[in-house]
């Protein structure tokens, strides 16, 4: 694994997505799933969540061909919503330019939840050079799963940076050293804030190379 960057709430956020989503899924299934099914979800990947959906609604488990489906629907919603005239992301410009100055002298890569086309879309609208590898969700792999194959794909050092609690939990069974973004993993790795700037960054990764966690 090269230093690995979560997307969603560390290099920025999309307000909507989790309502576009649902509407996606109401496209392809007939009514969309409520707010309160979301939240019974566990898994933290595309595949895992909208997986979980079609359980409770169809009682098996969802298909490749379904996956792809989601994953076209989610996207075009994506592009109309937050396409020219649209609404624009958040962007966290201190952290994404921090990014690309460790991408000068490490392999870094994108690994996130969303459907691979998703996090091509989000990526490219963060700013994110397009040289930097992403690594979506897929079929049948949780976080710690896409975290492993990006570890088996790109040379060291490594490091994952999130925001939420199950990116830690990945990192720890990866075997990695983690780095937070936000106040919603406490602990005793680095948390920085997502206004922080490029600089702070840097070094709070290079320190965390050099000192291990
Ligand atoms: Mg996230």
């Amino acid at each position: 694994m090269p230093l690995c960057f979560d997307l969603d709430g560390t290099l920025g956020h999309f307000s909507a997505g989790f309502v576009l989503l649902r509407e996606a899924l109401g496209e392809l299934w007939g009514t969309a799933p409520t707010a309160e099914e979301l939240g019974r979800c566990a898994g933290s990947t595309d595949w895992e969540i909208v997986d979980e959906l079609h359980r409770m609604r169809f009682g098996a488990g969802l298909t490749e061909p379904g996956y792809a489906a989601y994953e076209r629907a989610c996207v075009a919603r994506f592009r109309t919503t937050f396409g020219p005239g649209g609404l624009a992301p958040a962007a966290y410009a201190g952290i994404l330019e921090g990014l690309h100055l460790l991408a000068a002298r490490h392999a870094v890569a994108l690994v996130s939840g969303n459907a691979p086309g998703l996090l091509a879309f989000k990526a490219e609208a963060l700013g994110v050079d397009a040289a930097i590898p992403r690594v979506g969700s897929l079929p049948r792999h949780g976080r710690v799963d896409l975290l492993r194959r990006a570890l088996a794909e790109g040379p060291g050092p490594h490091l994952y940076v999130g925001d939420r609690p199950h990116d830690l939990a990945a990192a720890r069974a990866a075997g990695v050293p983690f780095l937070a973004i936000g106040e919603a993993v406490p602990g005793t790795h680095p948390i920085l804030a997502p206004t922080d700037g490029a600089e702070r960054l840097v070094a709070s990764v290079e320190t965390l190379l050099a000192t291990g966690w």
